[in-house]
């Protein structure tokens, strides 16, 4: 019934590679709900999707899911998304707070090829970080800044050689100057926490969750006879940003090694790093 689907994709990807593949996805809001899309259109043939939340009326402008979808689940309404696109790919759609996998987290992390961390706090990243590390599992994490103005996606790749997520943000704190608040994720929640503080486009949160899924399918393909990307972390701007990016569209590459004393890689590591 599908064939003939894939078509307008063989030959750029690895079709057959990229079925075989497992991506957890925790997170499934805007940003999250592009990121999965795009990689279901790619040929990706398995995900687990994790979220807790309903889709409501304020989701509906930003999400790839519309008004159709209000109460829904937000990892069954992906789900449901993903299988008009690819039906032959399997899903899982948890609705769950990552926290309160427990166990099953660790079991699902250790299964996936590769883990998008798409959720618009950051507890929940770190807790992905650490199961990573221990599974040595790909992961790649995105945020979106305040207002939209850009955004950055951040690859930890698994290796031996590579930086975590804690390590990459603890430069990037120090060195990049982030425009505006400090909470910065696919959410844009404000400073003080809540959802309603910052407005943001929603074709600005998805061309960071563009970059996001990009980076994801790099990294999926990775040995494949493509081109790897050559950076941990992607800075992408919409917006002209004093300090950061020079113009709209401005875009930079940045490596870092992992970080001597990081609390969170130091366990996972030979004592000679
Ligand atoms: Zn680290």
């Amino acid at each position: 019934m599908t064939a003939g689907r894939w078509e307008r994709v063989e030959g750029l990807v690895d079709v057959g590679h990229l079925r075989d593949r497992h991506v957890l996805v925790v997170g499934l809001g805007s940003g999250g709900s592009t990121v999965v899309l795009e990689l279901a259109r790619a040929g990706v043939g398995r995900f687990t999707l994790v979220d807790p939340d309903r889709m409501e009326e304020r989701n509906v402008i930003r999400h790839e899911c519309d008004d159709r979808y209000l109460g829904w689940n937000k990892a069954e309404a992906v789900a449901d998304l993903i299988r008009h696109r690819n039906p032959e790919a399997s899903v899982e759609a948890v609705s769950a707070n990552v926290f309160d996998l427990g166990g099953r987290l660790g079991e699902v992390v250790g299964d996936a090829d590769l883990v998008a961390g798409c959720t618009d706090v950051e507890p929940p990243k770190s807790l992905l970080d650490r199961a990573c590390l221990a599974a040595r599992v790909p992961a790649v994490y995105a945020g979106v800044y305040e207002r939209g103005v850009g955004g950055e996606v951040i690859r930890c790749a698994g290796g031996p050689a590579d930086p975590c997520y804690a390590c990459v943000m603890s430069v990037l704190k120090e060195s990049a100057p982030v425009p505006a608040g400090d909470d910065l994720d696919y959410g844009m929640v404000a400073a003080d926490g809540t959802l309603h503080g910052a407005p943001g486009l929603g074709l600005d949160v998805r061309l960071v969750a563009l970059v996001h899924a990009k980076v994801c399918l790099l990294t999926l393909l990775a040995g494949t006879g493509g081109e790897d990307l050559p950076a941990d972390v992607v800075l992408v701007g919409t917006a002209r940003v004093d300090g950061l990016f020079s113009r709209p569209f401005a875009s930079a590459l940045l490596r870092v090694p992992p970080q001597e004393g990081c609390l969170a890689c130091r366990p996972f590591r030979p004592a000679a790093v």
